[in-house]
């Protein structure tokens, strides 16, 4: 059963690719042979199989993708920003009709389940949606000029070529917050992805880029696999490019924003989270419960709004860790092709290691181990890299609650009076996501009140992880202070131009400033 999944999923995601077994990893308007460049295996976490293979970027293919996103911003920018919108949205019912095999890519590239895989590719669909509707509403505000026969007005121009490196475990869905909504206000858009998941990025990037050309449209999603030393180091240091959205850990974040300052670039950053979830002797419990697992145990502890601290009001903490340890003892861990099964493998050997050793730290400090805490031996996957969904009992003030750990690992916390939740909440550098479950409307507030939670998102009664598309998305403090996707995210993708028209005879001048010079 297992091995005929993986071989029906690797069959049907065969399509997504040219019949070479080797495939480009750079798109510079044209895919770049693969001849004479560094060539990176990519593994299959769900069973550590060869699932494909991706020629890297070479100094010159940097170059000719740059040349390329520079010329297609030039003519990209000058098409009506609608007819732009509608491009954007033909690529997002292409995605729709390869939304199966696409899903399955992700699923056996990074290892998510197969309703989370199809979900991270309708994720794409639904933000190039929003986007053509967004590419009618890129309103900029008039304001009422101070002078006589005065026009004062506000402009939104595209920023030009913009780099977007990513995280492998959102390996197509973040870059379509970035890459679409860029699109719309006329930019381009050269991605960078994650060394460990290339193959979704190759597939997506055909597919859009298709749809483009036979709309006449130049190619604006380009494409460089590379590792972040190389490629990455090299947008950062790159003045033709304004803008840098970046996604990843709070380390890479924070050495980027140094690099991309230093030249008075731009940075977007998305980077850790570390989640809480407070829950109240008032809430919903059965509720609270659902919500908690899926926080913690959703993409086996890889998203960036997983749920890793969870800080339970002491009159009902006990029964809650026990209902919550006997839900965990019932979720199916292993091959994510499986229906039955909530929690796949993490993305590689690192991955488990640092899981491991944060167990073991926690444990020197003072935490108890109430599930989990071993690697997961799944007889039929041996090459796969399972973990077991762990409950650790901690106090507030372990060292190790400060750090992400990318995991299924989750510190139980007690509290008494409700501030004392949220100051342990806030207690953390990072500031992503957050939630509270309570029926107390004055608990509810509170938390959602400016001295409640510090976090980008916020939630009542729905957990931390699973944001739609339809808000402004990220973080505070360390977490980097980015915000994409929804609302009025678009305009950290445009330069921002303060029109003022005279269309007066005489020159008065601001502030009744007076200039004679007769
Ligand atoms: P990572 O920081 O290791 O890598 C992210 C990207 O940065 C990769 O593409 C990598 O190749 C590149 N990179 C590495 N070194 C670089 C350098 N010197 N210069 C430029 N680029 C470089 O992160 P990861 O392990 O892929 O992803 C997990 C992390 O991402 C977690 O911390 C998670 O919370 C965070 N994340 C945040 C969000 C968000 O929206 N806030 C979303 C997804 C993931």
């Amino acid at each position: 059963m297992t091995q005929s999944t993986i071989a029906e999923a690797r069959a049907r995601v065969a399509s997504l690719f040219e019949q070479s077994t080797l495939s480009s990893g750079v798109y510079a308007g044209r895919w770049i042979e693969s001849k004479g460049r560094d060539v990176s295996t990519c593994i299959s976490p769900i069973d550590g199989e060869i699932i494909g293979s991706v020629s890297l970027a070479h100094t010159v293919d940097y170059e000719e993708v740059l040349e390329s996103a520079r010329c297609s911003a030039q003519a990209w920018s000058e098409i009506p920003a609608p007819v732009r919108g509608y491009a954007v949205l033909q690529v997002a019912e292409e995605l729709e009709r390869h939304k199966k095999d696409l899903g399955l890519l992700v699923s056996l590239e990074v290892g998510k389940t197969v309703g989370e895989g199809q979900g991270e590719i309708q994720e794409m669909i639904d933000i190039g949606r929003f986007a053509a509707g967004l590419s009618r509403q890129l309103y900029g505000l008039t304001m009422p000029s101070e002078r006589t026969a005065h026009r004062l007005q506000e402009q939104w121009h595209p920023l030009g070529p913009i780099g977007v490196i990513t995280a492998f475990n959102f390996p197509s869905a973040v870059w379509s917050w970035n890459a679409f909504i860029a699109a719309v206000v006329g930019d381009v858009t050269i991605w960078k992805p994650s060394s460990d998941a290339p193959l979704t990025a190759i597939a997506v990037t055909r597919l859009a880029n298709d749809v483009l050309s036979s709309l006449g449209h130049p190619p604006v999603f380009l494409l460089l696999c590379g590792n972040g030393r190389t490629v990455g180091e090299r947008l950062l240091d790159d003045r033709r490019l304004p803008l840098i959205s970046f996604t990843g850990s709070v380390s890479t974040g924070r050495h980027v924003a140094t690099r991309v300052a230093s030249r008075l670039g731009r940075s977007l950053l998305e980077l850790g989270g570390n989640n809480a979830a407070v829950v109240s002797e008032k809430a919903d419990m059965e509720m609270g419960l659902r919500a908690v697992a899926f926080g913690a145990l959703a993409t086996s502890g890889q998203r960036c709004t997983s749920t890793r601290r969870l800080i339970v009001q002491e009159s009902i903490y006990r029964v809650f860790l026990d209902k919550l340890t006997r839900l965990y003892s019932t979720v199916g861990v292993g091959n994510p092709l499986e229906a039955n099964v909530l929690v796949g493998p993490l993305i590689n050997r690192a991955a488990v290691d640092g899981y491991l050793a944060a167990i073991e730290e926690a444990q020197k400090q003072g935490g108890r181990l109430l599930c989990g805490g071993r690697e997961k031996d799944i007889t039929q996957l041996p090459g796969g890299f399972y973990v077991e969904p762990t409950i650790i009992e901690a106090e507030s003030d372990m060292p190790i609650l400060q750090q992400e750990t990318f995991a299924p690992i989750l510190y139980a916390l007690r509290y008494s009076a409700f501030d004392e939740a949220v100051a342990i909440h806030n207690s953390v550098p990072q500031g992503l996501s957050s939630a509270i479950f309570t029926t107390d409307l004055r608990e509810a507030e509170q938390f959602l009140a400016a001295s409640g939670s510090d976090c980008g998102l916020v939630n009542v009664n729905t957990g931390t992880a699973g944001a739609e598309i339809g808000g402004a998305f990220g973080g505070e403090k360390d977490t980097g202070g980015g915000r994409e996707s929804g609302s009025d995210a678009w305009k950290a993708y445009a330069r921002r131009q303060t029109a003022c028209v005279n269309y007066g005879r005489a020159l008065p001048l601001a502030q009744g400033v007076r200039f004679d010079i007769d």
